[in-house]
């Protein structure tokens, strides 16, 4: 069976959850601990940024509700 891996953390679990995204109108899989974390994948937060401005995604960065390195400020002007 094909592996599918957590949309946030990268990691392949047994079980992902179907939820959507609170910053873009999409459908993410994220595993149960991310969800927990209130985590969004660090690409939506980086899109969401770029497409509807630094001020939607401040939240997120600020609590750091994401894994990886960190998103600065660049990274969302482009
Ligand atoms: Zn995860």
């Amino acid at each position: 069976m094909e592996k599918i891996l957590c949309y946030s953390c990268n990691k392949s679990k047994n079980k992902l959850e179907v939820k959507k995204s609170s910053l873009l109108p999409i459908n993410l899989l994220i595993c149960e601990s991310c969800i927990t974390s209130k985590f969004e994948p660090r690409w939506v937060i980086i899109l969401a940024g770029r497409s509807n401005g630094s001020d939607h995604v401040k939240e997120f960065i600020i609590k750091k509700r994401y894994l990886g390195n960190e998103i600065t400020a660049s990274e969302l002007l482009i």
